[in-house]
């Protein structure tokens, strides 16, 4: 066999090589074609071969790609910003530019506690976050997320930040019913920043919807609402990890639309670039930039590839493309549409307990038994035979396992927004098909 040389998700398991993508569609070197039903890493938003973005890529390359962000600024990242001011809720934000979502949440973290420093308050330089989240691999990002598989190996050089119970209804972790609980899970944080003294509290981030810790994981009616509540009554900061719901995917510009609350910093990755380059972003609320703007003046972050202007011309043309395009409702509609067809499925196959989400950010959870919602073994690795076998018949799901303190089987599916009904109806038809073939592999 021929060596290898770079070092893959699973080193020696195969990857078949992309040729090319058109659509929602990728085809490989043997001919085979791939429905992309989860955008990649629910990043590739607009499909892929979008000849409007590689038209602004090439026109950005034959001007300029990369300047150093101390020592120049440029045109497409200053729209870009703009842009991003214009359309986030208040109109109120500045934006400091990264390259991934665990850079967006970690600038994030070091923006709220430095906001803090300079209000002469250096004490407060915890950050909450819930059981059942993910904010990124970076140590700092790491460090607020209740991601139990990925946290495992790295604990000792973690922040042993504290962590609150996720608003997860399908599954209460406060043992409570959905619509009679006066929104415990919220409370939560408030009994975490008693506990701990909010003197020494700096923010609490949270994913508008739980992606890859669970799985498009809603919240209840009012729970945020109640969380900003209880943040502005404690005098802490809000961030929104709007990395893999910001931008279109669940029908609003920004996950924290549904809801109707303005977080103090948002950070966004993923879908703002749909893949077409690397980029991602801090938001920063003008009141939490007021002290710094007054003091410092200087925010300790930043990388090389910072706002450079090549991948800001790609992010721009995305932004443009999404409006001119309307896949806002796009993703709304084609929702709607998809969430009904899973939900079919669910009455029809009986390891699938549970089908949410919202927009485009669909998951589907799994369990060995209905009527208690008992998970599979670990050792049985649903998930990964279901997305396994999906591969195979040329479709991609997304894997949220691990939901349950690290058990727990889930995928999310979560297509390209320009997706038709038409690609649904074929997508599920392929997904069924999967999922039926792997619950006869493990039945007893
Ligand atoms: N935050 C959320 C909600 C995510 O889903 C992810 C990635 O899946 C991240 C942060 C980290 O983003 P990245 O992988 O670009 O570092």
């Amino acid at each position: 066999m021929k060596r290898e040389y770079v070092i893959k998700p699973v080193i020696e398991h195969h990857y078949p090589t992309i040729q090319y993508g058109k659509g929602i569609y990728l085809y490989d070197e043997q001919g085979q074609t791939y429905i992309d039903g989860c955008s990649g890493a629910v990043t590739a938003g607009l499909g892929h071969g979008v000849q409007d973005i590689i038209d602004a890529m090439i026109e950005q390359a034959n001007k300029v790609s990369f300047v150093y962000r101390s020592q120049f600024t440029s045109e497409p990242t200053e729209k870009l910003a703009e842009k991003l001011c214009e359309l986030a809720p208040g109109n109120d934000y500045w934006t400091f530019f990264v390259n991934s979502g665990s850079e967006a949440t970690e600038t994030a973290m070091k923006i709220a506690i430095q906001h803090w420093q300079e209000k002469g308050r250096p004490g407060k330089n915890k950050v909450i976050s819930r059981r059942m989240s993910y904010h990124g691999i970076t140590l700092g990002a790491l460090s607020m997320s209740g991601h139990v598989l990925r946290r495992r190996r790295f604990i000792p050089l973690l922040e042993d930040f504290p962590v609150v119970m996720p608003p997860y209804c399908y599954r209460c972790p406060l043992g409570k019913t959905a619509g009679n609980c006066q929104l415990a899970c919220a409370d939560d944080l408030a009994t975490a920043i008693k506990r701990i003294g909010a003197e020494h509290i700096a923010a609490f981030i949270a994913e508008p919807i739980i992606g890859a810790a669970g799985g498009a994981i809603v919240p209840p009616e009012g729970y945020y609402k109640k969380i900003k509540a209880i943040c502005e009554l404690y005098d802490i900061l809000f961030i929104a990890d709007e990395v893999m719901t910001g931008i279109a995917r669940t029908g609003a510009m920004f996950g924290m639309e549904h809801y109707e609350v303005e977080p103090d910093l948002m950070a966004l990755g993923k879908g703002m670039s749909a893949g077409y380059t690397p980029m991602a972003a801090t938001l920063v609320k003008d009141h939490v930039m007021e002290p710094i703007r007054q003091g410092t003046k200087s925010i300790m972050s930043g990388h090389t590839y910072s706002a450079n202007p090549q991948s800001a011309a790609v992010s721009l043309a995305v932004l443009t493309y999404i409006e001119k395009h309307q896949l806002v409702r796009a993703a709304e509609s084609k929702g709607v549409y998809l969430l009904n067809l899973l939900r079919q499925l669910a009455q029809q196959i009986e390891i699938i307990g549970d089908v949410r989400g919202k927009g485009l950010l669909l998951a589907i959870e799994f369990v060995a038994n209905r009527t208690d919602k008992s998970p599979f073994p670990a050792a049985l690795s649903v998930t990964s035979r279901i997305i396994e076998n999906a591969f195979q018949k040329g479709l991609l799901v997304y894997p949220a396992a691990g939901a349950i303190d690290g058990e727990g089987d889930a995928i999310i599916v979560a297509p390209p927004l320009i997706i038709s009904e038409e690609e649904i109806d074929q997508l599920v038809r392929i997904l069924a098909e999967s999922i039926r073939e792997v619950m006869a592999e493990i039945s007893p």
